[in-house]
């Protein structure tokens, strides 16, 4: 077992604020800093994608503050999370903001971070793995692969008011790279898949969807972009999901090696 006290890991300072990426589910995924900063902290200010798992890591005493949705009920504003976190840390705690995935990937590690230059507290970015590559790892797919897929696209398909983003380039997005990975998209996949067809993207081309990756509860449902949206239906999948188009999903024929090691 490694000691994480033998890294030469920062002191996590009372009056800073460290956001922190738990990674997509699997507490294994946690970095050597994440773990420190579990160790560390007064203060646990989480969101809604963090798992319970990883939540139970944290010191005892600690306290835990959920600032995601709830209950249907909206979430706190980014401004109201914003100026907790600055209230938390001007009273003089280590202040762990842990957030799923990296924090700066369609999390709002950046608002948050600018908020708390803007304040004059002291703050640390720690990484996480993102759920579009390690969680598509853990589904036997590599993000990129030499000769068939050297560019790869991270796209969020929801905007703020939850719609499809009008304000990007969907041609351009299509034609791009041949691997597409779509973040919150599960509500417009059919949507999102007629613009990528319309633009020139094959109906036929490969997509996985990756329920829950790196967790338990992970299920992965493979079809094709014209037929994405009624296999997820039909297939009764649940979010969160990531979702990959491009010839990249093929290799997970050979490559599930999750679901080799549970004997499938
Ligand atoms: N910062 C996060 C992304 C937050 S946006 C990251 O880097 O992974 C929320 C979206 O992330 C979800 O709608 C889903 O598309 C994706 N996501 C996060 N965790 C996931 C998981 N365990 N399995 C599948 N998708 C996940």
């Amino acid at each position: 077992m490694i000691d994480i006290k033998r890294l030469p890991l920062p002191d996590f300072a009372p009056g800073s604020v460290w956001l922190v990426g738990a990674g997509p589910g699997d507490p294994g995924l946690l970095t050597a800093l994440a773990l420190h900063a579990l160790d560390h902290a007064d203060v646990v200010v989480y969101d809604a994608l963090v798992d319970p798992s990883i939540l139970a890591l944290a010191r005892q005493g600690a306290a835990l503050e959920y600032a995601g949705k709830r209950g249907g009920r909206p979430s706190p504003s980014q401004p109201d999370i914003s100026a907790r976190l600055i209230r938390l840390a001007r009273d003089g705690n280590r202040v762990l903001r842990l957030k799923g995935g990296d924090p700066c990937v369609f999390g709002r590690g950046g608002e948050e971070s600018l908020a708390l230059a803007a304040a004059r507290i002291p703050f640390r970015i720690v990484p996480g793995i993102t759920a579009g590559i390690g969680g598509l790892a853990y589904a036997g797919i590599p993000v990129t692969h030499r000769d068939i897929a050297s560019a790869v696209t991270f796209v969020t398909g929801h905007d703020r008011a939850g719609a499809v983003p009008e304000g990007l380039d969907w041609t351009a997005i299509a034609h791009g790279s041949p691997v597409i990975v779509l973040y919150m998209a599960l509500n417009h996949l059919d949507r999102i898949a007629a613009r990528l067809v319309a633009a020139g993207r094959k109906p036929d081309e490969p997509v996985a969807i990756v329920s829950k990756a790196t967790t338990p509860g992970q299920r992965v449902v493979v079809s094709c972009l014209g037929d994405a949206a009624a296999c997820a239906a039909a297939a009764q999948i649940e979010a969160p999901t990531i979702i990959v188009i491009g010839e990249v999903v093929r290799l997970r024929a050979a490559l599930d090696w999750l679901g080799a090691g549970e004997g499938q």
